[in-house]
């Protein structure tokens, strides 16, 4: 018995969840909030229902880690250090280097900071979170697991930009796509719900969160996915705009008195989607509350749907067919309206979707008619689990 944790480590936050393993039983999570500020917030979450916070000041990672394992102690969530064996980080850009997790060396942490430029709020801040996790245990199975791994296997006429080749060939400018393991874990166990083989289906994955990306999955992999060079591009997102004619940036510069490019790629990131939209907030449940009396915000979720339900369309035509649309992550596994709006609008393909079966919310099951040709499921993603599973899987090599 022993336990791994995940980590995603963001510029200011640290957030975590233990494992026992191989019983994959979470045993604790949380957040470590505002480091380097003032007024660090320090949260656990255990046992049954039972939570642990406290504000203290937080200088860095290293601290935050090293209080992390000293209340996990004392909380007896663990009796000592030596019971975490491994433990894995999310990195958000592996680039064109990263086709799988890899075991954290030095020269993978350089690896990962040298892809800063792909991902430059993300990578620095994955990069101290390895080195605060190795500093306190250095013995420990570490492991990166990379957001565009799963992508890697996209073919270069899905992946390349129609812009000169040579931006490419130069500076490896092309898409990369995210949450990877969020759409490989959801599309694989879409395929054991089915009872088929993976390599045998087409499958277009929704992962409809804060930020939002549709894969097409073949053959169980990824072959095309709408987030691009960063994760700005694709679907209509919380606060994203999605894809945009790139003409549209000096124009409104020019109107707007922006001034840098960062600021209006500021706009884009920050101000627009939903949020931009609805003029209301980014978050799907207060539109669908304002739905009824505010055009903006029904104007919204129409768009939002229309997005998806394009890419779907799309994707259907890249794979020359699909065979099951999953949807996942918080819209995808909680907006009722959502999902059936936007199969509605897919009868063309043979999709059909069963209104009571879809009356649910965060359940794993089937959501489309019996006879329906396309399957349409609801998986709820667990990209903490994939974490720690791919880090039991460098422990089983090692041993
Ligand atoms: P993140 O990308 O931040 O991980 P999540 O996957 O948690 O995002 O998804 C957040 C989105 O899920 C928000 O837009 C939120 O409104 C939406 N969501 C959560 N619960 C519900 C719900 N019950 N109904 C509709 N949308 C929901």
């Amino acid at each position: 018995m022993t336990k791994t944790m995940a980590i995603n480590a963001g510029s200011s936050s640290l957030k975590w969840k233990l494992y026992q393993m191989p019983e994959e039983k979470v045993l604790a999570s949380g957040i470590v909030e505002r480091i380097g500020l003032n007024d660090s917030i320090f949260t656990i979450k255990y046992g049954e229902g039972q939570k642990y916070e406290t504000i203290v000041d937080i200088a860095d990672h290293e601290i935050a880690v090293e209080m992390l394992l000293k209340q996990l102690s004392e909380l007896e969530i663990i009796a000592d250090f030596n019971e975490i064996t491994g433990v894995g980080h999310r990195v958000v850009a592996g680039g064109e280097i990263f086709e799988d997790s890899a075991l954290v060396t030095d020269e993978v942490i350089d690896q990962i900071e040298g892809l800063a430029e792909f991902a430059p709020l993300h990578n620095p801040a994955n990069a101290t979170g390895i080195r605060a996790f190795r500093k306190i245990l250095p013995d420990i199975t570490s492991v990166a697991v990379f957001d565009t791994s799963f992508h890697t296997t996209m073919p270069k006429v899905n992946y390349l930009y129609s812009i000169p080749l040579e931006y490419y060939e130069k500076y490896n400018a092309r898409k990369y796509g995210a949450h990877g393991t969020s759409h490989k874990f959801v599309a694989e166990r879409a395929a054991e719900m089915m009872g088929k083989p993976i390599e045998d289906l087409k499958i277009i994955t929704c992962h409809l969160g804060n930020g939002a990306s549709i894969t097409a999955v073949e053959g169980g992999k990824s072959v095309d996915t709408s987030m691009g060079f960063t994760p700005l591009a694709g679907v209509t997102m919380g606060t994203r705009s999605g894809d945009i004619d790139a003409s549209l940036l000096p124009f409104l510069m020019r109107k707007e008195g922006i001034e840098t490019i960062e600021e209006m790629i500021y706009v884009l990131n920050n101000k627009s989607g939903l949020k931009g939209l609805s003029g209301i907030s980014s978050d799907m449940r207060d539109l669908e509350d304002a739905e009824a009396t505010d055009e903006r915000a029904e104007l919204a979720l129409r768009i939002f749907e229309d997005r998806v339900r394009k890419y779907i369309g799309s994707y259907a035509a890249t794979m020359n067919g699909v065979d099951a649309i999953v949807f996942t992550a918080g819209i995808g596994e909680n907006g009722v309206d959502t999902r059936k709006n936007v199969i509605d609008g897919l009868s063309f393909l043979g999709a059909d979707i069963d209104e009571e079966a879809n009356n649910v919310r965060g359940k794993e099951r089937f959501i489309s008619t019996d006879d329906s040709k396309v399957k349409v499921l609801l998986v709820p993603t667990d990209e903490e689990l994939v974490i720690t599973r791919d880090v039991e899987k460098f422990k089983n090599s090692s041993n």
